[in-house]
């Protein structure tokens, strides 16, 4: 392994985070550099480069983070409609290499994205 990532140091609480939601697999806290007014990144505790680094051994770690992201949509009264992003490589603009969704919300959100 190398250097762990930034969020792998925010999962182990050596950075801080205003962290919103967390269960066993997974953890939710607030982007430090928002795009819209509710910009959340939500993350598998398991560290994962991005999407296309999970296997299919992880596909109940899949549908936790699927469901928890709906379900801290919920809690943030996201009933309006919210946006999912996962940037996966270089190309897409990954800049951490730890599996993450963008939950992005409160302000109207065009198509296509950049
Ligand atoms: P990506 O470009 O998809 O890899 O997105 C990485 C995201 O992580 C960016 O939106 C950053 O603003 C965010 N980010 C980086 N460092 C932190 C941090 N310490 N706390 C919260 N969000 C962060």
């Amino acid at each position: 392994m190398g250097e762990p990532t930034i969020f792998k140091k925010i999962i182990d609480r050596e950075i801080p985070a205003t962290i919103v939601y967390e269960d066993d697999f997974c953890l939710a806290f607030e982007d430090i550099n928002p795009q819209a007014p509710v910009h959340l990144i939500v993350i598998p505790k398991k560290e994962v480069a991005s999407l296309d680094a999970l296997e299919d051994a992880d596909e109940a770690l899949a549908g936790r983070l699927l469901l928890a992201i709906r379900k801290i949509a919920a809690q943030q009264g996201l009933g309006d409609g919210y946006r999912i992003v996962s940037n996966c490589g270089k190309a897409a603009g990954q800049e951490v290499m730890h599996l993450h969704f963008h939950l992005l919300a409160g302000r109207p959100l065009t198509w296509p994205p950049g």
